[in-house]
């Protein structure tokens, strides 16, 4: 290994001192470009870590699966359910939130809050979103589960896969297949219920009426969700997924990582030959190399060997090496949450230290406020009705025989409430001009007035006039849309053109 590489992973020593012991590495040459596939038989395991996993599988999956039930009042004109994608009425419906196509920038300030928020989690512990709450990590740690049950544990699965497969081999793999793709099936069938009326739509399904698109859908997911999961599995983290890649470049030597304590590990004894070395005042580390935190591994990555790209940073090795420590009666923590900055420091004589609070977190939890506030405050405060103005192109104008100027717009009103709302246009910015509605004649007193239907747009041909002097080329004018009920008012700014 060179010593660059060796300075860019952040636990190269680990690395090279593991190497040290089998002899080194191969020359560079010998290495091949592509790796074999590994069958992983991750070992199940117990502690701290898994449950968060556990917790973290149930309440992401809870919601996915049952969050398109979950119904949301918001009057007779609108759909009743809370999360909604209605490609057919161009809205996206978030409980109280309706976002309209125009409003489509809130989605991207919504990208770059979850971009933020991914950096942050990243500067103060690693891919805690790789390790806990990544839709593949979270489906894969299912499938596992669900190996685990119909198949037995690591050894049991390994020993039969090992052997002469027997008709129960095949009875048991082909109960795990089923199951993965009723999973997989489910999965599909809960992605389109956010795009139509679920409990509709699962009526339509179960009788055939559904749209083509529908089961299309759910037969392209249940085929991605039972390959990625069930079979691709680590493959994904380790040579599709761009993350691993990005995150790496963006972390710092104060950020947690999952760590082996080289410094308290190394050297590897079983424990009558440490308690033998130690009795003679010789050096023997923690670590008895039993490998129980490689096979508890779902990535099979050996993280005694320092930071690796396949290390998704899911916490079951602590668990898996704390069970051991405790057993063996030493202090748990062999492999933890830690920094290399501090294994340094505790190689120094000096204490390790954690500081979430620095620099790059405080400005990415700075841009998470100000973006966070910047949308809170424009969802508070945005106005319910809205006019746009598009001028004819061509003519830009048109002069009449009795030499006055006229130009033609088209114009749409928003109207964003759940009920029937009437408008007054008005127009300013050339004293002697009419204004009229093409097709909608105005009101006896001359008004214009339009109603626009329960949270509606309504587009219409406005043609102005001008009957005084010879106007300036291009005169800046104004439509104003007035509610007249509630006195609410919307402009919008163009131009008229003269010869
Ligand atoms: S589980 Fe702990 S003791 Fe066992 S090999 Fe891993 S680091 Fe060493
Ligand atoms: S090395 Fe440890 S933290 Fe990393 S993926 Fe494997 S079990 Fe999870």
């Amino acid at each position: 290994m060179s010593l660059d590489r060796a300075a860019h992973d952040a636990s190269g020593l680990a690395r090279l001192v593991a190497e040290a012991e089998v002899g080194g590495p191969p020359p560079d040459d010998d290495i091949p470009l592509y790796a074999p596939r590994r069958q992983i038989y991750p070992q199940s395991v117990h502690g701290t870590f898994r449950k968060i996993k556990w917790a973290a599988l149930i309440v992401t999956l809870g919601i996915y699966y049952l969050m398109p039930f979950v119904r949301w009042d918001r009057g007779p004109n609108a759909p009743a359910q809370a999360v909604l994608i209605d490609f057919p009425g161009s809205r996206f419906y978030f409980f109280f939130i309706e976002i309209w196509p125009q409003e489509v920038y809130y989605l991207t300030g919504l990208l770059i809050l979850a971009s933020i928020v991914l950096f942050l989690m990243n500067a103060v512990a690693g891919r805690v979103w790789c390790g806990y709450l990544c839709p593949q990590t979270v489906w894969t740690d299912l499938f596992f589960a669900i190996e685990r049950l119909v198949e037995g544990d690591r050894r049991e699965h390994m020993q039969r896969d090992r052997q002469k497969w027997t008709v129960e081999t095949y009875a048991r793999k082909g109960v795990k297949h089923v199951l993965w793709l009723l999973v997989a099936w489910w999965t599909g069938g809960a992605w389109v219920l956010y795009f139509a009326d679920a409990p509709t739509l699962v009526k339509e399904l179960a009788t055939g009426e559904a749209p083509f698109v529908a089961y299309a859908w759910i037969g392209i997911l249940t085929f991605t969700t039972y390959s990625l999961a069930g079979h691709m599995r680590e493959q994904v983290c380790l040579y599709m997924c761009p993350w691993p890649r990005i995150q790496a470049a963006l972390t710092d030597e104060y950020a947690l990582n999952v760590t082996y304590r080289y410094d308290r590990g190394e050297p590897r004894c079983a424990v009558t030959k440490a308690n033998e070395l130690r009795a003679q005042g010789q050096p023997a580390g923690d670590c008895t190399n039993c490998k129980q935190c490689v096979h508890v591994c779902p990535t099979g990555v050996d993280i005694r060997q320092g930071a690796d790209l396949g290390c998704i940073q899911c916490g079951l090795c602590i668990d898996a090496c704390n069970a051991v420590m405790s057993k063996l009666g030493r202090a748990t923590g062999l492999i933890a949450y830690d920094t290399d900055i501090n294994i340094k420091r505790r190689m120094e004589g000096k204490p390790g230290f954690v500081k979430i609070m620095r620099l790059r977190t405080a400005l990415y939890a700075a841009i998470i406020a100000v973006v966070g506030g910047v949308m809170l405050y424009t969802l508070a405060t945005r106005e319910s009705e809205g006019i746009s103005i598009i001028h004819d192109r061509n003519p830009m104008f048109v002069r009449l025989s009795d030499g006055s100027v006229r130009n033609g717009y088209t114009i749409r009103i928003v109207n964003k409430r759940l009920k029937k709302r009437e408008f007054a246009l008005g127009f300013n910015g050339l004293p002697a001009t009419l204004i009229d509605f093409v097709g909608v004649p105005p009101r006896e007193d001359g008004e214009l007035w339009i109603d626009v239907g329960p949270d509606q747009t309504r587009e219409l041909r406005v043609v102005v006039t001008d009957y005084g002097l010879p106007p300036p080329p291009q005169t800046a004018v104004v439509f104003r849309l007035t509610d007249i009920a509630t006195g609410q008012q919307a402009t919008a700014r163009d131009h008229f053109f003269a010869p």
